[in-house]
């Protein structure tokens, strides 16, 4: 199997991550943030544990400038994502306010970016998101909407129902915020609650849960431990999650207009590279294929 590989640049320190899908597409992701107090159960980045910050706060934005002009891809072509492999808005965030300050540079600057989050601090931020506009996506991950099941994957995260009111609260802020249905888990993921669940205007993807085998760069054995099929007594390969995710993609469809199905990660995964970051269309698939 063959993953997407980060690009090597030993300029960087806080820029680290830095990945090229295209000549139009690079990701570029501060990390400042080491593992992540929400400890779910499926972490792919294997980050749970007590966040602590790798920068400080008086440095952080001078550092992010500094290193700016040294990134691999574009600036104009260049996606930042904050702190990738843990969530931005750790419990540390409200005292550090690394994610803040990097946002305030990004909106200066103009670049777009995106991040993924649990944490219900994200609304400290709402008025500095909702003027980036479209230039910042603020993404909010929630599985189900069964507190008791997000009790049992979602480790120490804010509860389903904070999440919800978190979406509504940017929302109504006018911050571009969407719900990531990610990861899409069999038995748990009850995505027409979720949908329900949020208002109507605001875009919502679904992606299935990741078994960690085809992410060989972050898989060991930790991995096998912390998975969410051990918690709940399932054991699915990679085939069969996905093929329970593409039969409820054609159940459900595209009940709304601004909503899509993710592409799964298949096992044949450097031919599926590309139409990981595409769109399943309900319908066109049978389960089978997968
Ligand atoms: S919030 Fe994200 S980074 Fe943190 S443990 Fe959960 S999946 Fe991992």
């Amino acid at each position: 199997m063959k993953v997407i590989p980060r690009v090597e640049n030993q300029q960087l320190k806080l820029l680290a991550f830095e990945r090229k899908y295209s000549d139009m597409f690079w990701l570029s992701g501060p990390e400042y943030y080491n593992l992540c107090d929400f400890r779910c159960v499926y972490c792919i980045t294997e980050s749970q544990g007590k966040g602590t910050a790798m920068f400080k706060t008086d440095e952080i934005a001078d550092i992010f400038r500094a290193e700016l002009p040294y990134i691999s891809g574009p600036k104009e072509h260049t996606l930042f994502v904050l702190n990738p492999a843990s969530d931005p808005y750790i419990p540390l965030e409200e005292e550090m306010q690394l994610t803040r300050k990097l946002i305030e540079v990004l909106h200066e600057e103009d670049l777009k970016f995106t991040f993924c989050t649990k944490g219900t601090l994200v609304k400290r931020d709402a008025e500095l998101l909702a003027a980036c506009g479209e230039k910042a996506k603020a993404i909010i991950s929630l599985s189900t909407t069964d507190e008791e099941k997000v009790k049992q994957i979602d480790g120490k995260s804010p509860s389903a129902q904070e999440r919800i009111e978190t979406i509504h609260y940017l929302h109504e802020k006018g911050v571009n915020v969407c719900l990531s249905i990610a990861p899409w888990i069999p038995e748990v993921s009850d995505t027409e609650n979720l949908l329900n669940s949020i208002p109507e205007e605001v875009f919502t993807y679904v992606q299935p849960l990741d078994m960690g085998d085809a992410f060989e760069e972050t898989f060991d054995n930790r991995r096998k431990q912390f998975s969410a099929r051990s918690v709940f007594g399932k054991k699915y390969t990679v085939s069969e999650a996905n093929r329970i995710y593409v039969a409820e993609c054609n159940r459900i469809g595209n009940i709304r207009s601004n909503m899509e199905w993710r592409y799964p990660i298949t096992a044949d995964y450097e031919d599926a590279q590309h139409k990981y970051i595409q769109i399943l269309k309900p319908g066109k698939h049978s389960p089978e294929e997968f």
